[in-house]
């Protein structure tokens, strides 16, 4: 191996920003290829018809305690608003609101307590909740066979309104995934990271400022003072891994790289490593991963205009859930609604899309947000995530691959967690951690 040559990143999302930085802080040289020409990624700011945006809503929860600790050393952990204990409202068309709240009781009691307090299941849908809760947290949130999440739910007696109400917004929510298709596992292992470590990890945090100036621009900023170097806007589009040193291939040049980290979303590695021998399963097994969608639906309303809370599940609607971006981020009168996994309604015009929303927002709030928005943005990101089912969960690929130096970062390595920026975070600071104590062994 050559010592000198940097480890070459490939991808600026926040996987590859969080090896980068983890190897640049420990006195690695790094170089960090990006196609774009800002970093960020998935979760990123973007410019749309002259208003700054996120690429989508994102929010974060106690449980990602690496990306929560990289926040806080980027000193931006402060611009998330964070719950002071877990609380979740919901409304129905109709106008009826309700709550899920988590006393403050020390883990796991919480989460029973929460659901056994909660209007929003009546007595006789609540109860099975209420046992399934207590039987998961008895068996540690594990189990044997991994199956799609609504078998498992009617085999444990769901009915189909806690199905309905409390299971299927927690699902979208947190892997992307319809109920029917989603991996139980990984439900579970969200369910467990939430629910039985400390109480804070149940807490909903939100950025208060855009996504970029929470992760993206702070942490390429400390990559380069720690003497990292930056290669925006410039995209990989071969690489030779037949050697040590490596080499990455540009519009713009060729880079030696002592070892390469992938944090490239999986299309992308699958096509960069379609020519090499020794990747074949790899790429069999990047191939086999599926994407799912997210859209974004910004409303713009007069100044004033208020949701009844910061943000809110929306039951039996085409939304999901919807976000005050005025009260959460200083936007006012823009309010944020979520599509999660919908792939019904990946096909309409933006138009109607939001007009259809517009609607559900003014009868679930009692009239309090005004039947028209004056405008409607619409951004649809068609491979989110991936889809959480059991099959892809058996495929998704680990850290470590058949070429050694060569290593996978990105949401979708084998972590055990759903498509999310704590995956990415992980998955990332994994990479970086293997490539590091390999350098230092050179
Ligand atoms: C609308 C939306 C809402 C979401 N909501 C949430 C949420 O609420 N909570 C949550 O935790 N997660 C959420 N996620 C998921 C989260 O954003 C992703 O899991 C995470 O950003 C993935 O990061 P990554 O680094 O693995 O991949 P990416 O962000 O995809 O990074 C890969 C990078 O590689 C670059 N690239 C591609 N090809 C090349 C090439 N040939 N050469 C160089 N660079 C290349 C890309 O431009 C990109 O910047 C959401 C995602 C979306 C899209």
């Amino acid at each position: 191996m050559n010592r000198d040559a940097p480890v070459a990143v490939l991808g600026a999302g926040w996987a590859g920003l969080s090896a980068a930085l983890a190897l640049a802080e420990a006195g690695v040289a790094v170089r960090l290829f990006e196609a774009a020409a800002q970093p960020g990624g998935r979760a990123r700011g973007v410019s749309l018809h002259g208003q700054r945006l996120d690429n989508g809503q994102h929010v974060l929860i106690g449980a990602y305690t690496e990306t929560l600790a990289l926040l806080e050393r980027l000193g931006t952990r402060h611009l998330l608003r964070e719950q002071s204990r877990l609380r979740l409202h919901y409304r129905t068309l109709d106008g009826e609101g309700f709550e899920l709240a988590a006393p403050a009781l020390p883990a796991p009691l919480h989460l029973a307590f929460g659901i056994a307090t909660s209007t929003l299941l009546p007595a006789r849908d609540r109860w099975p909740a209420l046992a399934l809760a207590r039987r998961l947290q008895q068996q540690d949130f594990g189990i044997d066979q991994d199956r799609p999440l609504l078998d498992f739910l009617q085999a444990e007696r769901q009915t189909d309104l806690a199905i309905g109400r409390l299971w299927t917004p927690l699902c979208l929510a947190a892997l992307n995934t319809a109920v029917d298709q989603a991996s139980t596992r990984v439900f579970l292992r969200v369910l467990r990271d939430s629910f039985a470590g400390k109480a804070a990890h149940s807490r909903i945090l939100v950025p208060q400022a855009d996504l970029s100036r929470l992760f993206a621009a702070p942490a390429s900023e400390r990559i380069a003072r720690a003497g990292g170097q930056l290669h925006y806007g410039e995209r990989v589009h071969e690489i030779r891994l037949d050697q040590p040193p490596f080499e990455v291939r540009t519009v713009r040049g060729r880079y030696a790289a002592s070892q390469i980290i992938c944090a490239l979303p999986h299309q992308a590695a699958a096509r960069l490593l379609a020519g090499d021998a020794r990747l074949q399963a790899l790429v069999g097994r990047l191939r086999s991963l599926r994407d799912s969608p997210i859209t974004t639906v910004y409303l713009d309303y007069p100044a004033a205009t208020r949701l009844p809370q910061d943000f809110f599940a929306i039951l039996d609607g085409v939304g999901q859930w919807a976000f005050d971006r005025g009260r959460l981020l200083g936007e006012l009168g823009r309010i944020a609604v979520v599509l999660s996994a919908d792939e019904a309604h990946l096909g309409w015009e933006q138009e109607r899309l939001g007009q259809v929303l517009a609607a559900e927002l003014h009868q679930c709030s009692n009239g309090l947000v005004p039947a028209q928005p004056s405008s409607i943005r619409v951004i649809r990101e068609k491979r989110a995530t991936f889809l959480a089912t059991p099959a892809v969960e058996a495929a998704r690929p680990a850290t470590a691959t058949a070429v050694p130096g060569f290593w996978l970062a990105g949401d979708y390595v084998a972590t055990g967690l759903p498509g999310t920026l704590e995956g990415a975070v992980r998955s990332g600071r994994q990479a970086a951690a293997i490539a590091r104590s390999r350098a230092a062994g050179a």
